[in-house]
C-alpha cells in the first residue's frame, strides 16, 4: 500500500519561491567586483531569477542545456543558481583558478551554451572564447555602462542589459526531481577533471541536512558569510540552505584577504561563516596582528582540508568562536561529516573535548560510511583501525558526467563510493581522516599520517604553513619530511622544529628533515598541492 501524501517533486525553484514568500525582505549583501557594497532582498533575487529564466527561454535554450559561470560569491551568481536550475537548465560553476586550457576543456566537455562571468575574469574569457565554439552567448556580470567597447568577445552583453528587458512574470516548470540541476568539476590534480552532476532532489535533501543543528545550524536569525566559493561545490550548499531558512546572506566577492573579510563580518553582524583553513589563517593573522575581536561571529565551519587543531584552539580560546570541523567532497555535494560534541561529552575535561573536536566528525543523516581493508572487509569502529573510507547516500555521486561509475560493490551488491581517503571511525561514529590514500607515508611497512605531522608543526608559533610529504628511502621505502613557511619576522631552525616534535608523536614518525620555503603551492580550491610540491622537491635528497 502506498502512502497517501502529496507527491511534490523536490525542485530548486521551490526554495526561492519559499524564500520570497516567507522571507521577502531578508537581506542579501554583496561586496561586488566593482568594490562597492550592494544590498538586495530575497524578493529582489526571486524577481530577477524569473527575469533570467525568461531570458533563457527567449534564447530557445532547451531543458538540461548547460549555462556556465565564472564568478565570485555575489547576488548575481545566486540569481543564476535559481534562475538557471529552476527553469530546468543545468548550472555549471567553473573554478576560475584553473588553467585557461583546463577551463576551455571543461567548457567543451560540459557543452556550455552560455557563459556568465565577472569582469575580473575577462582575461580568462579572452583566452578561451575562440576555443569554445558551442557557447552561443557570452555575458559579463555587470551594468551596461561597464562593458568594455573592445573586449574582442563576439556578441558580449552585460548581464543587466541581457535580463533587464525580460518580464518578471514566470511560472517555474514542474519536472522530475531527479533531473540534473548543476554540475561541478573536481580540481583534477591528476588527469582530466571529472564532473559531479547534481540533481534537484540531491540538492534539496542536502540543503535540508546542511541546515540541521549538528551540521551548519542555520536559521532566520543568522547572518551567514560563505567564504567558500560558489564555484567550489556550490559553496557547500549554503545558497540553497539560506533560501530554505531565510538567513541573511553576506557575500565577500573577490576580497578574501583577512582585512576585507573581517570588516564585512563586523559591518554585517555575521554570526556564521564557512571556509577552508588557508582563508581562516589569513583572517586569524589579521585579527591577531591588529588586536581585534569578533563582535558577532559565534561559529564557523572549517573543512575542505584538515583543520589544524591549533586553528580550532585559536578561534575558540582566543575569540570565543566555536569551530565545527567538516569533511566532504565534490562528489558528495559536499557534506559528509561535521564535528560537534554529544550530550554525554558536555562534562568531559576540556582536553578530552578538544580531542574529539579535532576529528572530522560524525556522519550527517543521509550519509552512510564504512571503512574497509585492502581485501574489502569491513573494519571495526574502534577509533584505531584504519581503512579506506566508503560512503553512500542520496546526495553522493553514482557516476561521473560522461564518465565511469566508480562505485565498488559489497557482498550484497550495494554500491559504495570510494572517497580515496584513509580514516578511522570510533565507537561513537566520529570519523578521523588519517590521510588521502595517495599522501599517506609508508615507512617500513607502517603508515604515517601526513596530516598528523603537519598539525604538530602548525602548533609551533613560528610556523605559518606546513606540508608533510614522503621521500624515497632505500631502507624504509619512504620517510616523512616537513616543508615549512615561517611566519613573517619569526626565526626558526630545523633543529628547533625537530625538537618540538619530541614527545608529541612516536619517535619513528618524527620527520627526517625540515625544508624552509617562501610559499607552498596551493591548488585551485586553496588546498596545498602536494603533487606540485613533490615536483619542486625532485632534486631533494634526504640527509
Ligand atoms: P578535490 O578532490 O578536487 O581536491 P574536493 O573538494 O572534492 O576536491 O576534495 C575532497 C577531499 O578533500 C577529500 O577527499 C579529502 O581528502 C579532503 N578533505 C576535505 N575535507 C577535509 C578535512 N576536514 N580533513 C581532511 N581532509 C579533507
Amino acid at each position: 500500500m502506498l502512502g497517501l501524501m502529496q507527491n511534490q517533486p523536490l525542485l530548486i525553484s521551490l526554495l526561492i519561491t519559499f524564500a520570497e514568500r516567507n522571507h521577502g525582505d531578508g537581506e542579501i549583501v554583496s561586496r561586488r567586483v566593482e568594490g562597492d557594497i550592494h544590498r538586495c532582498t530575497y524578493r529582489d533575487l526571486a524577481r530577477r531569477a524569473r527575469q533570467l529564466a525568461n531570458t533563457l527561454d527567449g534564447m530557445g535554450l532547451q531543458f538540461s542545456d548547460r549555462v556556465a559561470t565564472l564568478a565570485w560569491n555575489g547576488y548575481r551568481h545566486m540569481e543564476m543558481y535559481f534562475g538557471v536550475s529552476g527553469s530546468g537548465r543545468v548550472l555549471h560553476t567553473i573554478n576560475p583558478r584553473l588553467h585557461p586550457e583546463q577551463i576551455a576543456w571543461i567548457m567543451n566537455h560540459a557543452e556550455d551554451q552560455v557563459l556568465c562571468f565577472d569582469m575580473s575574469f575577462l582575461p580568462i574569457v579572452q583566452a578561451v572564447h575562440a576555443k569554445c565554439p558551442m557557447v552561443r552567448q557570452w555575458v559579463a556580470l555587470c551594468d551596461a555602462d561597464r562593458l568594455p567597447a573592445d573586449s574582442g568577445i563576439p556578441g558580449l552583453v552585460s548581464y543587466e542589459a541581457w535580463i533587464g528587458g525580460a518580464s518578471s512574470d514566470y511560472r517555474w516548470p514542474t519536472f522530475d526531481e531527479n533531473s540534473a540541476s548543476s554540475m561541478c568539476y573536481t580540481s583534477g590534480t591528476t588527469g582530466n577533471p571529472k564532473a559531479a552532476l547534481y540533481s534537484h532532489r540531491s540538492t534539496t535533501l542536502h540543503a535540508y541536512a546542511a541546515a540541521l543543528p549538528d551540521v551548519m545550524c542555520l536559521s532566520a536569525r543568522d547572518s551567514v558569510l560563505p567564504v567558500v566559493p560558489m564555484f567550489h561545490v556550490n559553496a557547500w550548499g549554503i545558497p540553497y540552505s539560506a533560501a530554505l531558512t531565510g538567513c541573511k546572506l553576506v557575500f565577500p566577492g573577490p576580497a578574501l584577504d583577512g582585512k576585507s573579510v573581517y570588516e564585512l563580518m563586523e559591518a554585517e553582524g555575521v554570526t556564521f561563516a564557512a571556509g577552508v583553513p588557508t582563508v581562516w589563517q589569513m583572517l586569524l593573522n589579521h585579527v591577531k596582528t591588529n588586536g581585534l575581536k569578533f563582535s558577532s561571529l559565534n561559529r564557523t565551519v572549517i573543512g575542505g582540508s584538515a583543520c589544524p587543531p591549533a586553528m580550532i584552539t585559536a578561534f575558540q580560546e582566543g575569540y570565543g568562536v566555536s569551530v565545527m570541523h567538516a569533511w566532504g567532497m565534490t562528489e558528495m555535494s559536499p557534506l559528509g561529516t561535521l564535528c560537534s560534541l554529544k550530550n554525554k561529552h558536555l562534562h568531559l575535561p576540556h582536553d578530552e573535548q578538544m580531542h574529539i573536536l579535532e576529528k572530522q566528525g560524525r556522519a550527517v543523516y543521509g550519509v552512510e560510511m564504512k571503512i574497509v581493508g585492502a581485501d574489502g572487509s569491513e573494519q571495526p569502529w574502534d577509533g584505531k583501525t584504519y581503512g579506506d573510507l566508503l560512503v553512500r547516500g542520496p546526495w553522493i555521486l553514482d557516476s561521473y558526467y560522461k564518465g565511469e561509475c566508480p562505485l565498488v560493490k559489497d557482498a550484497d551488491g550495494v554500491g559504495w563510493f570510494p572517497t580515496g581517503d584513509v580514516a578511522t571511525i570510533d565507537a561513537d561514529g566520529y570519523m578521523q581522516i588519517t590521510d588521502r590514500s595517495k599522501d599517506v607515508i609508508k615507512s617500513g611497512g607502517e603508515w604515517i599520517s601526513s596530516i598528523d605531522i603537519e598539525n604538530i608543526a602548525m602548533a609551533h608559533p613560528a610556523v605559518a604553513m606546513a606540508a608533510c610529504v614522503g621521500m624515497p628511502h632505500p631502507k624504509w621505502d619512504e620517510r616523512p619530511i616537513v616543508v615549512v613557511v615561517r611566519r613573517p619576522g619569526q626565526e626558526l631552525t630545523r633543529e628547533e622544529l625537530l625538537a618540538f616534535y619530541e614527545g608529541k608523536t612516536a619517535k619513528w614518525q618524527i620527520p627526517d628533515d625540515v625544508v624552509f620555503v617562501d610559499a607552498i603551492p596551493l591548488g585551485a580550491t586553496g588546498k596545498m598541492l602536494k603533487t606540485r610540491l613533490r615536483e619542486q622537491l625532485a632534486d631533494y635528497k634526504l640527509p
